[in-house]
This record gives C-alpha cells, sequence and structure tokens, in this order.
C-alpha cells in the first residue's frame, strides 16, 4: 500500500490519510479509519490491519482533484553524511568512514509534492542532494553503493537516542551532487529537481526565486 497525506474539496479537508490507487486516493479519514498519518505509524499491527479493514468501503477522490501534503509532520530529520562510496569518491576532502555520522535538519524544513523551494540572493551555492529516506521502520532496500545499510544506521541511532514514530533518517546521496561537478551547478530559480525511486514514484521540487 502507498500511503499519502491528502488536502481536498478547497482545503477545508487538510491533512487526511489516503491510499494512492493509481490515479484514486482511497481516504481512509473519511472512513473513519486513520485521523492522521502519525496514527497510522505509530500505531501497532492492529492500525494496520484497521486501514486493510477499511480500505474497500473508503471514498474514493481522484487524484488530480486533491493536493498531496507532505507524507508526515517528522519529529527528528536525522541525515546519514557520506553513505554512497560513489560521493565519498566525488569529494575530495571526504572519507569513507568506519562508522555512520549524522547531522539534523529541522522537521519545518520539510515540503510536499511540487512544493517549490525558494532560493533567495543570500544562498550562493544552493546544491541538489536527493536521498532515500525511512519513516521507522523499514526492510533492508539493500541499495547498491550503500557504506551502511538501514538496519545498521537505525541501530547505530539508537544506541545514542530514542526513535519515535514520525522520525525521518535519511541514507545519504548518491554520486553527482553539483558542488564536485566541473564545473560547479548550483540551483537557480527556474530550475527543479527530480527523485525517482522504483515503486515509490517520483518527486519533483521546482526552485523558484525568494
Ligand atoms: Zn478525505
Amino acid at each position: 500500500m502507498k500511503f499519502v497525506t491528502l488536502s481536498h474539496c478547497s482545503g477545508n479537508h487538510t491533512h487526511h490519510v489516503g491510499i494512492l490507487e493509481g490515479d484514486q486516493v482511497a481516504c481512509l479519514t473519511e472512513a473513519g479509519h486513520a485521523t492522521s498519518m502519525l496514527e497510522v505509524v505509530g500505531g501497532d499491527a492492529s492500525a494496520l490491519a484497521k486501514v486493510r479493514a477499511g480500505l474497500a468501503m473508503a471514498p474514493r477522490r481522484a487524484l488530480a482533484d486533491v493536493k498531496l501534503d507532505a507524507p508526515i509532520r517528522p519529529g527528528k530529520v536525522l541525515c546519514s553524511g557520506i553513505n554512497y562510496k560513489g560521493h565519498a569518491l566525488e569529494n575530495p576532502n571526504a572519507k569513507l568512514p568506519t562508522e555512520p555520522f549524522f547531522f539534523a535538519k529541522l522537521p519545518s524544513s520539510i515540503g510536499g509534492p511540487d512544493t517549490p523551494v525558494e532560493k533567495t540572493d543570500r544562498t550562493q551555492q544552493m546544491d541538489y542532494e536527493v536521498e532515500f529516506a525511512a519513516v521507522s521502520t523499514l526492510q533492508d532496500g539493500s541499495t547498491s553503493g550503500w557504506r551502511f545499510s538501514l538496519p545498521r544506521l537505525i541501530s547505530f541511532l539508537s544506541r545514542f537516542m530514542p526513535l519515535e514514530p514520525a522520525d525521518i533518517v535519511t541514507t545519504g546521496t548518491p554520486a553527482g551532487v553539483g558542488a564536485f561537478q566541473n564545473p560547479q551547478i548550483f540551483m537557480k530559480a527556474g530550475d527543479a529537481v527530480e527523485i525517482e525511486a522504483d515503486g515509490i514514484g517520483l518527486l519533483r521540487t521546482a526552485i523558484v526565486a525568494g
């Protein structure tokens, strides 16, 4: 099942939980089976069973008639640094780490699909870095090129802090970031970043003048 967070009816219904089915979205919130994505990801197996049981009767809305929001408002956003060997190789100052390391981003930095990013004149080197992120647990995707697997990253973090529902763990960016191109490539208004993951879909982020 592909979970989405959506708003519809001209914004009168906001942050509902839905299941994407082709060009339709089944709204679980209207069917009374989930009030928020946090409830779904923070719930146990019975919460998922409730979703599956209620899916058939949930009202369908055309994907074109709804606005997809960011999937979840995260608690912590923990980003794995230098987790792709290719990215380590393209950065002359980077060493492939022997243990995972992380930096954090603010929860408010999250945007939804098609949410533009503003580039102000104060930002001189806006780079693009696409990453695969996990919200709670996920099976190991064994993505080729990863230095540390997702279970290893989560295990490492859990030694230092509690991981809670809606926390996000990102898995590092692959080779090809703009700063290490020759010449360097930085984002400007009118550009767009697209990330596509097998089985998940395509996310497009436009850069606009801020
Ligand atoms: Zn709804």
